[in-house]
């Protein structure tokens, strides 16, 4: 163990003391979060370098900062914790921050790809690891999980949500918060405390415009937005981080009602309210406040805590108080929030926790957890399409084309911290499963976005000889995360024309999708003999594609976002509520019906779709009883047969609708999920039981109930392609 021993640690106060001794500026400076350039410039940590610096923070506030934003591994941590304890002056440590999305070291596919997997416990493990690595190197936050519910795949973040379906999503949310929090924060210093973004409704943007506005009845909000935030809360989430956008006219960051009464009064959260980069200082942009001074005033008014990358609670803060407009009061319970949460990581028993650099060289990135990323990739990736080429054999010819042949690109936005010089290429994992290293040729034919004539004479040639052909096509890492937002969700033109050209060679094709959103997949879907979605799989990605073509896995990965006909129907989502008119056919005979006159209304790819090389076989579906009470649930149960030649996963799944609610209910509604495995000619009976509760919504007066009355149940193997079964509620 190389942590030090000598420690500027200094006897532990009650929480109460601190903030008895505390001065105001000392207070004020526990709402600041420091950047990363102050780990790189500081060689005395009262030195302030890049973007902090222009901001005219004083050496005093730093010196007394709450935490800081990056990562620098366990010896720098080590360094910066120890410079600041012993100028801190009541030797409060500081917290250390950084955005652990998905993997720290080890990269796991993205999150709307974890999503996919349909298996929550996977999610669990994914963060649990990445806790871990990130916990030894100094970590004792992460901005994580996102639980944004995303219906828009314009929007570059969808890949940082597990899709459109509040249910999964809250799973999903309890899972990630279980693996990074784990059940004992201060007692397991492998784990980090987890914060649950962004607060609220930011998957939302209009138009899928990153920042942009949302607007929405509180009836949406409540029914299909907040849920996954609360499941995250109430799995214990330490913090919170608002959202950059309005909600309800008001920006997330200054909206009081939305902090104040919903998440601090109504849902009772006692944590620590982050604000998003630079978000308080943005209220000046969006137009609630005139200057930095009234951007404090309303985001302290509002709730937030800490106010992440601008400086207006440094620089406003102790005036507003002089002046009587802000209470005290409000940066104390701010202070002690903060404080609790050291306290809850143990920081004020051990600062550098788990930060130990000569343990950070065993963990991160090591075997087992890549072991991991793989199984997890493996499980994530979604088969689209597959007209029998898929699996391929050992023995074949394989020609790999395509930007992404030879990319190491595979792990993502948010993935600075991982480790990008491991990354297997496709066209390798590939190599590695023929039985003869002549039967693979390689060429990029294109670039993501650029085409040239050679690329594409390279390809040809790699391709005379091959049996079959994988495309290996997709989007730039940079197309999407933060700020990557697309109107035309199509592969880039170059790449469209390259399969337009392969095709035209008359041999099997198969396309495999790195990106990070649904695309429109006009100008592939079409083209290929298969398609597999495989994301952004992250570290071991290529390996694990490899291991799904060639059907060492057998992909299970269901879509949790629908895949549109194409980029004209945005939004598109499964959940959504029927018109009253027929929801039209372009060749219908009726003009005013609910249709496009010149594409389908329906997705190409529905939520919860997804092939196997397994066939699955739904019969016998029935209830056991046609009415439901409030004491009396019901069961549905469906006979599942594997009627295929190989074993493999299926997701069975469960919708409802309401057909005589007080307000319109969506078409579908996933009300629960069971994933099963059959091997060849099995059968299972998978029996869900159905209860009151789960048919609750918020009602033209927001109360969470039930309506007796009629509803039908849905069971099958996606949101489209299923069997229903009336019922009715009798209270
Ligand atoms: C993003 C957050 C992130 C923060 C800190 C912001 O721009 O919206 O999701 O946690 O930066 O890196």
């Amino acid at each position: 163990m190389s942590t030090p021993t000598s420690s500027p640690l200094r006897e532990k106060l009650p929480l109460h003391v601190y903030l008895e001794r505390m001065t105001l500026e000392e207070k004020i400076a526990q709402l600041i979060q420091l950047a990363v350039p102050f780990f790189e410039g500081a060689t005395d940590a009262g030195q302030i370098t890049g973007p902090m610096a222009s901001l005219g923070i004083t050496e005093e506030t730093v010196r007394n900062a709450g935490s800081v934003l990056g990562m620098a591994g366990a010896q720098e941590t080590i360094r910066v914790q120890r410079t600041h304890l012993e100028r801190n002056r009541l030797g409060i440590p500081l917290l250390m921050m950084a955005d652990i999305v998905h993997g720290f070291k080890t990269i796991f596919p993205v999150p709307l790809a974890i999503g996919c997997s349909w298996n929550p416990e996977l999610a669990e493990r994914s963060a649990q690891i990445a806790a871990k690595e990130a916990s030894v190197s100094g970590v004792h936050v992460t901005f994580a999980p996102m639980v944004d519910l995303v219906r828009d795949p314009r929007w570059g973040r969808v890949m940082e949500s597990t899709g459109e379906d509040p249910y999964l999503n809250s799973e999903f949310a309890r899972a990630f918060v279980r693996g990074f929090q784990g059940t004992d924060l201060s007692g397991d210093p492998d784990r980090v405390a987890a914060c649950v973004k962004h607060f609220a409704a930011y998957g939302a943007a209009e138009a899928g415009r990153d920042y942009n506005t949302v607007d929405m009845s509180p009836r949406q909000l409540r029914e299909f937005y907040l849920p996954a935030y609360k499941a995250a809360l109430d799995e214990g989430c330490e913090m919170v981080m608002t959202s950059f956008n309005t909600v309800d006219g008001i920006p997330a960051t200054g909206n009081a009602p939305l902090m104040r009464q919903l998440l601090r009064e109504e849902w009772g959260f006692g944590g620590v309210l982050i604000s998003d980069w630079g978000a308080v200082k943005e209220l000046i942009a969006h137009g609630i406040a005139a200057d930095e001074s009234e951007a404090a005033l309303k985001a302290i008014r509002a709730g937030v805590d800490i106010e992440m990358m601008t400086a207006c609670y440094a620089h406003h803060l102790a005036e507003l108080i002089g002046s009587g407009e802000v209470d005290e009061a409000l940066v104390d319970e701010a202070v002690m929030r903060i404080l609790q949460l050291k306290e809850k990581l143990g920081l004020f028993d051990n600062p550098y926790r788990a930060a130990d650099p000569e343990r950070e060289k065993e963990i991160v990135f090591c075997d087992e957890h890549r072991a991991a990323a793989r199984e997890i990739a493996r499980k994530s990736g979604v088969l689209l399409k597959n007209d029998g080429v898929l699996p391929l054999k050992p023995t074949q010819r394989i020609a790999v084309v395509g930007p992404f042949a030879r990319s190491g690109d595979l792990l993502g936005p948010w993935s600075w911290t991982g480790s990008q010089d491991a990354v297997v290429r496709l066209a390798d994992a590939i190599g590695g499963k023929l039985s003869a290293p002549a039967g693979l040729t390689v060429a990029e034919g294109c670039g993501i976005e650029t085409w040239a004539e050679e690329q594409w004479t390279e390809a040809a040639a790699a391709a005379r000889d091959a049996d079959v052909i994988v495309l290996a096509l997709g989007e730039h890492s940079d197309m999407s995360g933060e700020a990557g937002c697309r109107a035309d969700i199509r592969l880039p033109g170059a790449q469209l024309e390259l399969v337009r050209r392969v095709h035209a060679l008359g041999k099997p094709v198969v396309a495999v999708l790195f990106n990070g959103r649904p695309l429109d997949l006009h100008g592939v879907f079409d083209e290929a003999n298969a398609v597999l979605e495989a994301w952004f799989p992250g570290s071991e990605g290529g390996l694990a594609v490899a291991d799904l073509l060639f059907g060492d896995a057998n992909p299970s990965g269901r879509l949790t976002m629908s895949f549109p006909f194409s980029v004209g129907q945005v939004p598109v989502y499964y959940n959504a509520f029927n018109t009253g008119r027929p929801q039209g056919a372009p060749d219908a005979q009726v003009r005013y019906v609910s249709q496009y006159l010149d594409i389908p209304n329906e997705p190409l790819l529905p939520f919860g779709f997804g092939l196997s090389y397994a066939t699955f076989e739904y019969a016998d579906a029935k209830l056991s009883a046609e009415t439901m009470t409030p004491e009396q649930p019901i069961s549905v149960s469906v006979r599942v047969t594997n009627t295929g030649a190989v074993a493999g996963i299926e997701t069975v799944q469960l919708y409802v609708r309401d057909v005589s609610g007080e307000v319109v209910r969506p078409v579908k509604e996933l009300k629960a999920f069971r994933q099963i495995e059959l091997q060849p000619g099995e059968s299972q009976v998978v029996v869900f039981e159905l209860r009151e509760e789960q048919l609750r919504y918020y009602h033209s007066d927001l109360s969470h109930s039930s309506d007796a009355g009629a509803f039908v149940a849905f069971v099958g193997a996606n949101s489209r392609d299923n069997v229903s079964l009336p019922f009715r509620l009798v209270k």
